[in-house]
């Protein structure tokens, strides 16, 4: 593999991607591709009219947007230049929005399936029919078993409102976002947990000296604020350190890449940290003044030698000090990033500790190019559904296990009480923009959860594998078509000015077919489920309005600032953090008091470890059937190194499926990418593809599912979020 892109080359190149849209490179793709798709005509934006106010939501950074439209027909999306956050930048993703908005396999109408779960017969019906018959059979299910007979699968920001409605009114505890239990829940509370705070991505890259990334492939997992931070750092001459058992488009360009062994990254970073302590080369006075717990952490991390880790984790030792001699020269402005995606191997809250305490041990808080607390404007209100229920414990409290555990009960916890009913049964599930199917580990179980339900309900924009199994299926207006919660941030670090801004997901045009916001359904159900009282507001709009309100701003004043409000900021520094280098109260619940190193099974002979990360032109399973990005990104490549090649006796582009080491197969095909840049015990897929829902004409089977190959579920023991990399595969020749 030929890598030859200088870093200025590669700066310009990455800017231009990130800022100025590769909207012509997929249109064009789309021309020349399958799908069929009308070019904008030249001056065709004469007679069109800018609608301010739209936020992004074909992944959940939400960048703000405008839309270009003419007859009420939404012609082109761009950046809101008005924005100090994402700018007049989208990147391809955003674009694509409309290819969404106006997909002709998109959820039109309320259905009924009149034949099996998971082939589905579908037959349309009026709202007043489907809402009846869910709040019908909800209410059954809520009377027969209580409300913990319900499960929920909420995601996004229109699952908000109704994730309240259920967790609160209804009163069941059984709910599960995909976004905490197979993502960045595990890095939240184990920052929490160490510095009091969840760390989002608020790294100040854009003024570090060192940005160090864990598996952190910016480029790839492009959220465009974010990607410009990062960009920026690496134009004012960050050195990069990036650890990845992976040649990412961010170890590209690299100071330093470390070819890291999978699951063993907390070994490293105890090296380093205890190399930094040994050599006196941490940040005394920063520990003195705010760490907790230190002499415990000290003696704890002490075995940790540079030569023990490095065996470890299969590196050299010399590059595990060189890196920590890097950051030492360079702390406090150094960004050690916390990562976003970190549920891989079941062992990553002690990774999560860790990396909170390296950047404590350099007091990279509160600095230029340091970790900054979120400075956004405060003072709005929020929209409070009544209490119709004592709270029930969750699964994971009443067994008090996953005592640091994410909002809501782990998924496997809610899966296995809902097969064995024990210890109560759970017989109606309400899935709300989430695909379990291909979010949730063991698909076979997902399915066996779902067929022993007595009701399934599944509101969505578009179809996805799991609303195969709805008994009742809802179209959602999507972010493009509807209001919504607000966006509020603060910008200091792209710009010489300090300010905050404000905007409201609003409507670029109307909903059409029969499609209807989030509000309406669920006020609905809670009319039909006997909850009427309980109904905070009546339409979405007064849900906004009263966020807003206390903060003076509507959503008509919005309108009237082009859809965003700017107000001065504050200086983001000069806010330093107490560590928890060791933590008294994670002891008493059982866990190690400093972050500790556990290992994970090795890669069995004869298999390869599976891998399988983001890309920048989808998101996840949600963009699959997008005509545009499917045209840029048809499938997920199978990333093998060239020796393993050889030896399988596979070249670039051959079509290849999997099995994994349970025998289940992938049952789709790929294509195989051969390169240096991956372990040769590892293949690498990106995530989301080879969805088998027939509804979907432009993604069905294209590429391999990696949810489909994860059978094998390390859950977290802090959290009980899921692991879900320590899978393995062999290849099979297509
Ligand atoms: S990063 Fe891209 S997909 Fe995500 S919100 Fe921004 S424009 Fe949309």
């Amino acid at each position: 593999m030929a890598i030859n892109l200088t870093r200025r080359k590669f700066l310009k190149t990455a800017s231009i991607a990130a800022a100025s849209v590769p909207l012509s490179k997929v249109t064009a793709h789309a021309e020349a591709g399958v799908v069929k798709t009308p070019l904008i005509p030249k001056g065709s934006f004469k007679d069109t009219k800018t609608v301010t106010g739209g936020i992004c939501e074909m992944c959940f950074w939400r960048c703000q947007l405008v839309g270009k439209v003419r007859d009420g027909v939404l012609k082109k999306i761009e950046g809101n230049p008005k924005s100090i956050d994402n700018g007049s930048a989208l990147c391809a993703r955003g674009n694509a929005g409309i290819k969404l908005l106006y997909d002709p396999d998109r959820l039109k109408y309320p259905m009924k399936n009149m034949g099996k779960r998971g082939e589905p017969k579908w037959k349309r019906i009026s709202w007043e029919e489907a809402l009846d018959e869910c709040g019908k059979k909800l209410k059954a299910t809520v009377d027969k078993h209580g409300p913990e007979g319900i499960a929920m699968f909420p995601h996004g920001a229109s699952a908000k409102y109704p994730m309240h409605y259920f967790e609160h009114v209804v009163g069941t505890p059984n709910v599960s976002e995909a976004s905490f239990f197979q993502c960045r829940g595990v890095r939240d509370y184990a920052w929490l947990s160490t510095i009091g705070a969840a760390p989002g991505e608020h790294v100040d890259m854009a003024n570090a000296k060192v940005i160090f990334g864990l598996g952190c492939h910016f480029g790839e997992n492009i959220h465009v604020s974010h990607t410009k931070r990062y960009l920026k750092g690496l134009e004012n001459g960050a050195k990069l350190v990036i650890v990845d058992p992976r040649f990412s488009a961010s170890a590209s360009k690299a100071d330093i890449w470390m070819q890291i062994k999978p699951g063993t990254d907390t070994a490293m970073l105890l090296a380093m940290m205890n190399y930094l302590v040994e050599n006196k080369k941490f940040n005394a006075e920063y520990v003195d003044e705010y760490g907790e717990g230190f002499d415990e952490f000290k003696e704890a991390i002490s075995p940790w030698t540079l030569e023990k880790a490095a065996k470890e984790c299969d590196v050299p030792a010399a590059q595990i000090k060189e890196i920590a001699d890097l950051l030492a020269a360079n702390a406090p402005n150094v960004s050690i990033h916390p990562g976003r995606f970190s549920s891989w191997y079941g062992n990553d809250f002690q990774r999560g500790r860790a990396l909170a305490c390296l950047a404590g041990l350099l007091g990279a808080f509160g600095v230029p190019g340091g970790f900054v607390k979120g400075i956004g404007p405060g003072g709005f209100g929020k929209v409070k559904w009544g209490h119709g229920h004592e709270a029930i414990k969750a699964l994971h409290r009443e067994a008090k296990v996953h005592h640091q555990s994410p909002a809501g009960t782990p998924t496997d916890l809610i899966r296995d009480c809902a097969i064995t009913s024990k210890p109560y049964p759970i017989k109606s599930c309400v899935v709300w923009g989430q695909n379990p199917i291909q979010t949730i580990p063991n698909q076979q179980k997902t399915i066996d959860m779902l067929m022993q339900m007595d009701f399934v309900m599944c509101v969505d924009v578009m179809p996805t594998d799991i609303t195969m199994y709805a008994d009742i299926l809802l179209p959602e207006a999507s972010y493009l078509e509807r209001y919504d919660y607000i966006k509020k941030g603060t910008q200091w670090d792209l710009s010489a000015k300090q300010q905050q801004y404000v905007s409201a997901r609003m409507p670029l045009v109307e909903a059409e077919f029969e499609r209807k916001d989030q509000v309406y359904i669920c006020n609905e159900l809670a009319k039909r489920m006997g909850n009427e009282e309980a109904i905070p507001v009546q339409t979405i709009e007064e849900m906004v309005d009263k966020i807003l309100e206390p903060a003076s701003l509507s959503i008509k004043k919005l309108n009237e600032e082009d859809g965003i409000h700017l107000q001065p900021g504050k200086d983001p520094y000069g806010d330093f953090l107490d560590i928890n280098f060791f933590s008294e109260d994670l002891v008493e619940q059982g866990y190690p008091g400093a972050p500790t190193y556990e290992p994970i099974p090795d890669v069995p002979k004869g298999y390869l470890r599976l891998l399988f990360g983001r890309s920048p032109l989808h998101s996840f399973n949600r963009t699959q059937n997008n005509a545009w990005l499917h045209n840029a990104m048809p499938e997920n490549p199978v990333w093998i190194h060239d020796k393993t090649a050889k030896l399988l006796g596979l070249k670039d582009g051959d079509r290849i499926s999997m099995v994994n080491s349970e025998g289940v197969e992938s049952g789709t095909t790929s294509h195989v990418k051969v390169t240096p840049g991956i372990r040769e015990d590892c293949v690498f897929i990106a995530h989301g593809h080879g969805t088998q829902n027939a509804a979907m004409t432009v993604a069905k089977d294209a590429g391999i599912d990696d949810q489909k190959l994860v059978t094998i579920l390390a859950v977290d023991p802090e959290t009980g979020c899921h692991g879900m990399r320590n899978n393995f595969i062999k290849i099979v020749k297509a």
